[in-house]
């Protein structure tokens, strides 16, 4: 059977070309051609014939179908709803900032820590993605702009905040990121890189080793352990504390720092007491913080405070002197926003 052109980064590929004695250069120009020129058809560009034949004998350049696409009509979101080749369907988001693009990726079908909060969850884990199909949401969608909004493809920075706890598929996110950072191919700097994390620890061990550099979000939600554990039940198996001494580890660069998520919860944890303790968690840390008002999804069992809540919970972290950031959701309206990723049907 062929292998994925895709599940490749650069030094297996160098290995590969180099075990059937070809051409060395034929890593580089084929990593130019698919990654930085973004071509999808057969490389034109110089690679002996024979070379050629082998690579056509090998490997699988099929990426992952576009199945739908919504465009938001609120802001210029973009959700694209993946098949892959079992049928599986995975969903991908293009977020609009001055007319260019983050890519939110998922990096499992469906996602097996079923916090409460979350639509992605009520999916349960399926599979992991393989590193193509990871690698084949930012190439499609990245086609998808150059066909569709021409002029607009620039996709900046890459997230993975969609479907899956990507730290549970650590290999696969790994490689992703390996080929996306490749100078041959797209070239991406790693601070434009981020993952998100429930905080599972066994990910969070190899981090500073094996994906140094790139930009640690976590999603924490409360400080008081007992709420934690009802959102994100893996809580239970690796408390926030512990999952915070490891965080700590890993080293920054000075202008880094780390992304604490915070969902707010109308009358959950969004009360003042909710606020001092996190602010109490964080002071001192190279810390940043994400304010996410709860979006609804169908089904959903809580809700969304109200502004004045949200600006009052923002105030109390302010005396704390953390930069704290609200983000309002975006592309709402076809379901794109944080936690309303589902693709089960
Ligand atoms: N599993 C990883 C990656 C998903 S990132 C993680 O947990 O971090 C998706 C982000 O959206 C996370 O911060 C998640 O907590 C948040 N989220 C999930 N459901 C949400 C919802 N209904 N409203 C707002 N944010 C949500």
């Amino acid at each position: 059977m062929k292998q994925s052109f895709y599940d490749l980064n650069y030094s297996d590929l160098e290995a590969i070309i180099s075990q059937n004695n070809l051409n060395h250069s034929a890593a580089a120009v084929l990593f130019n051609w698919h990654y930085k020129k973004k071509e999808h058809t057969q490389c034109q560009d110089k690679i002996a014939k024979c070379s050629l034949a082998f690579i056509e004998d090998s490997f699988d350049f099929s990426l992952p179908e576009i199945d739908v696409v919504h465009e938001s009509k609120n802001d210029r979101t973009v959700k694209f709803l993946f098949k892959l080749k079992d049928n599986h369907k995975v969903e991908t988001v293009l977020i609009p900032f001055n007319n260019k693009y983050s890519i939110c990726l998922s990096s499992q079908v469906g996602c097996a820590m079923n916090c409460s909060f979350c639509f992605t969850g009520e999916q349960g884990l399926k599979r992991n993605l393989t590193t193509s199909e990871i690698v084949g949401q930012f190439l499609q969608a990245w086609r998808w702009l150059a066909s569709n909004r021409p002029g607009e493809e620039r996709i900046l920075n890459i997230v993975f905040m969609g479907q899956g706890e990507p730290l549970h598929n650590f290999d696969a996110v790994k490689k992703a990121c390996e080929i996306f950072l490749s100078q041959h191919g797209t070239s991406i700097g790693v601070q434009k890189i981020a993952i998100s994390t429930a905080g599972y620890i066994p990910g969070l061990k190899r981090w500073s080793q094996e994906i140094p550099g790139v930009n640690l979000a976590l999603s924490l939600h409360s400080p008081f352990a007992e709420k934690r554990n009802e959102l994100i039940p893996i809580n239970k198996k690796y408390p926030l504390e512990e999952v915070l001494t490891y965080i700590d580890k890993i080293p920054l660069n000075k202008k880094q720092f780390i992304t604490y998520e915070y969902i707010l919860i109308n009358d959950f944890n969004d009360y003042l007491d909710d606020a001092k303790e996190l602010g109490a968690m964080l002071a001192g840390k190279s810390a940043y913080i994400n304010l996410i008002p709860f979006n609804s999804f169908p089904g959903s069992r809580y809700e969304r405070p109200g502004l004045d809540k949200i600006e009052k919970f923002k105030d109390v972290l302010d005396t704390y002197k953390i930069p704290t950031l609200i983000r309002m959701a975006k592309g709402d309206d076809v379901l794109a926003a944080c936690g309303q990723l589902n693709s089960k049907n």
